[in-house]
């Protein structure tokens, strides 16, 4: 049936016994904080237990108010909150899973306003001053600690998470950078682990050997007075010995300034750290971050790297992932690309959390897998994302759809998108691909359908996915040899010369920027660890060593009209990143231009009322796009009313993400 030997064998950890090595890892969904949050949370979970994942933790619950994340954030603190915990553990135990809590406390990245952390030293990405909990207070919290398993287990959960990475309080307690502490729980290391051992010792008082306890340690802190490799293997080996039944591994403080998670961070690359901890211990762990498909998960496996790996968005992006994997159908699976767009970026912005690829991700309830009443005849106008996700969603609610498309092959602009460094639309295709071919959906290629043919057709419903064409400005030399546009870049069809300056510093500006100025061995985990300043052993302070300097292949330069700073639509746990990352690599963004000319000289700008010449071999033209709809006027002369969805219907700001949520909710209005 499959070829994954290692990653569907059954493993027994402490208590519990998981029916494969797949765990769907704690991702925040904010669900909780939504009226109706216990029953979407349980189709949520529910759905991806029955979709194979062996155990479920849930995104974390404080044990008490003050570690709260946000202040209407959930805590598990009182007997009073069983009840809405009981309906989503039914549900997944229902669906044949495990589930467990993940209790944690945020210390002093909570965003509210009585905030505590193990000193009073604020966080760089939280403005407010956290109170330092005194020796009392601090007994007090491994107590809330013990309570809140408890809870848990009340609530019908098998085990809880312990948190204690990614800067949370925990590590807050462990590292130098954060516990200046004088009493028993600062200074040594023995004692700056001891609020660790003390919550996980008194959980286990308190529940007993029959919860599984996971503990979440900090693999590698990534940020200047973090823990060393030594010392991280010290705290495993004392987790092991206070109770732990099974390590999950995180990697990177919050606050650190190498990206852990987003696209432009290679697959697996943090599998060394993991592999250190698994020397050093013998209960089960467990492999994290950027593992987003069953190969690459076996091979962790089979190489010794960990026991059983963790996947949190790629269960946002397919519910189903463990089970297509079983099934040998992992050709179906609707890969997670890292793009942290609907996901950390919507919490980021205090929304519940979606998913890209997969806009029903944590709107289960809103867009239940049905048919609708009555099967329609659908014509869909353009296979880009809009038109994909339109037309696969309305033929699994039962239509009959026809999927037209002008080009040879379908993907539209990501097409163009998956050209960018590290970003997996290659995925994203690969799965449309398949999911075509496995429906009744005919699909057109290289057909432009005219609005003639289209009303002789009779479709109940036309909807128009055309897209958009790129802006070309109104510069004086627009059409001067020199001048190229995005989407002839990123094709490949003509490549630019050594010096380039690209117009427009929006998402595409930058998508161009970094695909322009990619080193050799871009990918590469050993390139990616370097360039960033990540010391592969782990050694020194936090994992970190000097960033390895750039070179630039080529001289680029990029410009906006706006005076504001640059980068301002890119999301908000990438956009830090790939800022850093040209920045590294010398790319300057100047802002406040005004265009002259364009010439065999270069390009002409006016820059703070002062002329100025950049002379380049060529200029790319990222300035934006239009809608491509003309259709929908032709065809409603002839009486028809079609649904334009994606760029087509609004080309400012128009990404995958918005393209694929609109192309699903059209297809469920039909
Ligand atoms: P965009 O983000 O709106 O940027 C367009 C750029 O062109 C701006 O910098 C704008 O700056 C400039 N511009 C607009 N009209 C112009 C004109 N007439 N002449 C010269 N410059 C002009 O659009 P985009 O880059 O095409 O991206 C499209 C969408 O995809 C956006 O929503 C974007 O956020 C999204 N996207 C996101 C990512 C990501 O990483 N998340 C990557 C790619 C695309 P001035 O007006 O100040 O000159
Ligand atoms: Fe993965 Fe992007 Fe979906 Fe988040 S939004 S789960 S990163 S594909």
């Amino acid at each position: 049936m499959h070829n994954y030997p290692h990653l569907f064998q059954p493993l027994q950890a402490g208590p519990a016994r998981l029916r494969n090595r797949i765990v769907m890892g704690s991702m925040h969904t904010r669900l909780e904080t939504v009226p109706d949050g216990s029953a979407r949370a349980a189709a949520f979970y529910a759905e991806r237990a029955r979709g194979g994942a062996a155990l479920i933790i849930t995104g974390g619950y404080s044990p008490d108010a003050a570690g709260r994340l946000e202040a209407d954030a959930g805590a598990l603190d009182h007997t009073d909150k069983l009840a809405e915990h009981r309906i989503v553990t039914d549900a997944v135990h229902e669906a044949g899973a495990l589930i467990c809590l993940q209790v944690l406390h945020a210390g002093r990245y909570a965003r509210h306003d009585d905030l505590v952390g193990a000193s009073d030293i604020p966080s760089p990405i939280n403005r407010r001053k956290p109170h330092a909990l005194t020796t009392a207070e601090v007994a007090q919290t491994v107590e809330r600690y013990a309570e809140c398993a408890a809870l848990a287990r009340a609530a019908g959960y098998d085990g809880v998470e312990i948190m204690g990475s990614e800067g949370y309080l925990i590590s807050q307690f462990t590292a130098l950078r954060t516990n200046n502490r004088s009493d028993q729980y600062g200074g040594s290391l023995e004692n700056r682990l001891r609020f660790p051992l003390d919550v996980v010792r008194a959980t286990r008082a308190r529940v007993g050997p029959g919860c599984l306890i996971l503990f979440r340690m900090s693999a590698l802190d990534l940020v200047e007075g973090g823990a060393n490799a030594e010392e991280t293997l010290q705290l495993a080996r004392a987790l092991e010995a206070a109770g732990v039944d099974l390590l999950d591994t995180g990697i990177g403080w919050h606050e650190a300034r190498v990206p852990t998670i987003g696209y432009m961070v290679p697959r697996a690359a943090w599998r060394d750290a993991t592999a250190r901890i698994k020397s050093a211990v013998s209960i089960p762990v467990m492999a994290t971050n950027r593992i987003n498909t069953p190969e690459l998960a076996e091979t962790l496996l089979q190489e010794g790297v960990a026991d059983l790996v963790s996947l949190a968005r790629p269960f946002l992006a397919d519910a189903a992932f463990a089970l297509k994997a079983e099934q040998g159908r992992a050709d179906e699976i609707n890969t997670c690309i890292a793009c942290n767009q609907a996901c950390l970026d919507f919490l980021f912005r205090d929304q519940v959390a979606s998913c890209l690829v997969n806009p029903r991700a944590c709107q289960e309830t809103r867009y239940p897998v049905e048919k609708a009443a009555r099967a329609k005849r659908v014509a869909v106008v353009g296979a880009g994302a809009a038109g994909l996700s339109c037309a696969i969603t309305a033929f699994e609610r039962g239509h009959a759809v026809t999927l037209y498309e002008a080009q040879d092959d379908i993907g539209g602009q990501l097409n163009l998108a998956k050209e960018v460094p590290g970003k997996e639309f290659t995925e994203t295709l690969r799965y449309f691909r398949t999911r075509l071919a496995g429906s009744s959906v005919q699909l057109k290629l290289g057909h432009r359908a005219s609005a003639e043919e289209l009303a002789s057709c009779g479709y109940d419903a036309v909807v128009i996915a055309c897209g958009v064409a790129p802006r070309l400005p109104d510069i004086p030399g627009i059409d001067h040899p020199k001048v190229l546009r995005y989407d002839e870049v990123l094709s490949g069809a003509k490549v630019p010369g050594k010096r380039v300056a690209i117009i427009g510093a929006g998402g595409i500006g930058f998508d161009v920027a970094e695909y322009l100025s990619e080193p050799a061995g871009s990918g590469n985990t050993a390139e990616f660890l370097a360039s960033w300043g990540v010391d592969a052993q782990g050694r020194g302070e936090g994992g970190l060593a000097a960033p390895r300097p750039e070179t630039p292949s080529r001289s680029i330069v990029m410009l906006q009209r706006k005076s504001t700073p640059p980068g301002k639509t890119l999301g908000a746990t990438t956009g830090w990143a790939i800022r850093m990352e040209l920045a590294r690599r010398g790319i300057p963004v100047l802002t406040g231009v005004s265009y002259q000319r364009i010439d065999d000289a270069g390009l002409h700008i006016l820059r703070e009322g002062k002329p100025e010449l950049l002379a380049v071999d060529h200029v790319v033209l990222c300035a934006g796009q239009d809608p491509v709809n003309a259709l929908r006027a032709e065809l409603a002369s002839r009486g028809i009313d079609a649904t334009l969805i994606g760029g087509a219907e609004r080309a400012e700001e128009i990404d995958a993400l918005r393209a694929m949520e609109g192309g699903m909710k059209v297809a469920y209005s039909l």
